[in-house]
């Protein structure tokens, strides 16, 4: 397919804020798509070269952009930066810079989706000296074929921030309206599809092929991770034991322990771990993947736990601030395996053998999750557990996990079926205090005087009803210096573009903050800020579309 097409698609998308004509747009296109591109088309809109379980990284930060665009243009790095500044974008600067160009290339062979989609593919395996300029060379390629607009979208691409807007909703929407009726249900049978396999391109080459019938039969598949079923927060223990279920019966009680969510997949001698952002952390981990051949007895099983830091001397959890720092190392993995050894506690399993367990009771996967595997103990173990019998028993069983040094409890339906990526009431969480909101960094600021090297004021920003980001507040307390200085380092790869102080950042790094109260606001576009925000710690573990929605805001200010 010609890259053309594909900007010019992308520049009508751009062009409106409104919903509907983008599903419009985006759906008119995937009908006129070959089969076979589907999934390069949907991937694409959306600036996804990789799926996120795939460990690789394109390695592309601003100032490789700058010299590649510079490289294929010859219009110097100055005024590609002052044009960066001016528009507030790099893909705005390289269109420019095209058509301004002082040099002609040579060859020039007409762009593809293809090829651009394969060019930045390959340069996640550079790797060693030179590595950079291969980058940069191999960027350069792309731009000196490029029309103005397809530098654009080229540039946008390799920096993985496409700013059209499209995010999972219009997707779903477009998929369910070029290849189903457009209905809510079949919205409701694309996103299902969708949280089971985590593949757009599947989904979109399935509604085409097979229609709602070959939706519903997509399952899950071992190492494509599955999006997770997350909690509710309850309103103290009662109140948890009463919602969670209609019948005492069917109350279960489990530790909540403070660690990472991982989705651990196993068929026979081959074992991987992700997060919850669907991240494969395998190589961070062989300890567990050890624990797990050895003590895991099923041949094939997609098993759902929580992995614990624990302190070698006093045996009791660390936080998962300390703990995360295992999740992040790519070296010297063995000495961070002693450091910080880790427990697997388990809670679920969402596959054995041939069988999905999706459908299946959270009583019998239980009963599943015992046969799949012999408890180590230290190394793992079924999440601490008992039934509901009486107030009085369940609150002495969650005072003792508040005992042992975890958060609290978690209280789930014995009677309710797996929801993957769905936040149900059939899992609540119970913690003593008032919760800190998970929030995206949007925008930040240089700071002045003494940390004028520092991004020390944050602006934050929780979801919309779309799954856009508005803001709710700005953070400029409660780090260290050392920590202010590790954000900075993680946010300057993220900056889109400066305006004095004032830097727009790809929305990616999310910031857990407490605060005092909840004040309605004109100043930030959700309409709320936050009063005296104060930073807890970053959430690597949380994608930014794992941050907290409008409406918790509007409920926790309602409540408040
Ligand atoms: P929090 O900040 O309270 O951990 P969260 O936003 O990370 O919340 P929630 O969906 O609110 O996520 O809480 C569920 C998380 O709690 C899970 O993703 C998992 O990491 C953790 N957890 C700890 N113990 C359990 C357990 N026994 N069962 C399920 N999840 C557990």
């Amino acid at each position: 397919m010609e890259y053309a097409e594909f900007a010019t698609v992308c520049d009508r998308l751009a062009a409106t804020d409104a919903d509907l004509e983008q599903v419009q747009i985006l759906a008119d296109w995937l009908t006129k798509a070959d089969a076979d591109m589907l999934p390069l088309v949907v991937g694409m809109v959306r600036g996804k070269v990789f799926e996120p379980w795939e460990t690789a990284e394109l390695g592309v930060s601003s100032s490789l952009t700058v010299e590649a665009i510079d490289t294929a243009t010859g219009v110097g790095t100055d005024r590609i930066e002052t044009v960066w500044s001016e528009t507030g974008d790099l893909g705005d600067a390289a269109a420019w810079a095209v058509e301004h160009e002082t040099q002609q290339s040579l060859f020039s062979e007409p762009l593809t989706l293809e090829r651009v989609y394969e060019t930045l593919r390959d340069l996640a395996d550079f790797d060693g000296e030179g590595s950079q300029d291969r980058r940069v060379s191999e960027v350069a390629g792309l731009i000196a074929d490029a029309d103005p607009d397809e530098a654009r979208y080229v540039v946008r691409t390799a920096l993985g921030h496409m700013r059209l807007g499209v995010g999972d909703g219009t997707m779903r929407d477009a998929i369910a309206a070029a290849f189903l009726d457009g209905s809510d249900a079949a919205s409701d049978a694309v996103e299902r599809a969708h949280q089971v396999t985590n593949d757009y391109g599947l989904v979109a080459r399935t509604a085409r092929d097979d229609g709602r019938n070959g939706l519903a039969d997509l399952d899950v598949e071992l190492f494509r991770p599955v999006q997770m079923m997350l909690a509710k927060k309850a309103e103290g223990l009662a109140d948890g034991i009463d919602d969670v279920a209609d019948e005492p019966d069917d109350a279960h009680m489990e530790y909540k322990y403070d660690g990472a969510r991982v989705q651990i997949h196993v068929d026979g001698d081959e074992i991987r771990v992700y997060t919850r952002r669907l991240e494969d952390v395998t190589a961070q981990f062989p300890d567990v993947v050890e624990a797990v051949g050895e003590h895991v007895t099923a041949d094939r099983c997609l098993l759902d736990g929580e992995l614990v830091g624990y302190d070698p001397e006093t045996g009791g959890p660390i936080p998962f601030q300390e703990f995360s720092r295992r999740i992040k190392r790519k070296y010297d993995i063995e000495e961070m395996v002693e450091q910080i050894p880790v427990t697997l506690y388990l809670f679920d399993i969402l596959s054995h053998e041939d069988d999905s367990l999706f459908e299946t009771s959270l009583r019998d996967r239980l009963v599943r999750l015992d046969g799949a595997f012999e408890p180590s103990e230290g190394k793992i173990e079924r999440a601490a557990h008992r039934e509901f019998e009486t107030e009085g028993a369940a609150n002495d069983f969650y005072q003792d996990a508040l005992a042992d040094g975890h958060e609290g409890v978690m209280l789930k339906n014995l009677a309710a079926t797996y929801q993957p990526g769905e936040r149900v009431g059939y899992m609540m969480k119970v913690k003593p205090v008032m919760e800190p909101l998970d929030l995206v960094v949007t925008r930040a600021q240089w700071s002045e005087g003494r940390r004028s090297d520092y991004l020390g004021r944050l602006f934050l920003g929780c979801r919309d009803t779309e799954g856009e980001f508005v803001e709710i507040g700005r953070l400029s307390t409660g780090y260290t210096d050392d920590e202010l200085a590790a954000l900075t380092d993680e946010l300057t790869d993220l900056i889109v573009s400066e305006n004095g102080r004032m830097v727009d950042l790809r929305p990616e790094v999310v910031l857990e903050v407490e605060y005092e109260e909840i004040q309605q606001s004109p100043e930030y576009s959700s309409g709320y800020a936050l009063r005296f925000p104060r930073y807890l710690d970053v959430r690597d573990d949380l994608s930014p579309t794992d941050v907290d929605s409008i409406e918790r805001v509007e409920s926790l200010y309602e409540d408040q």
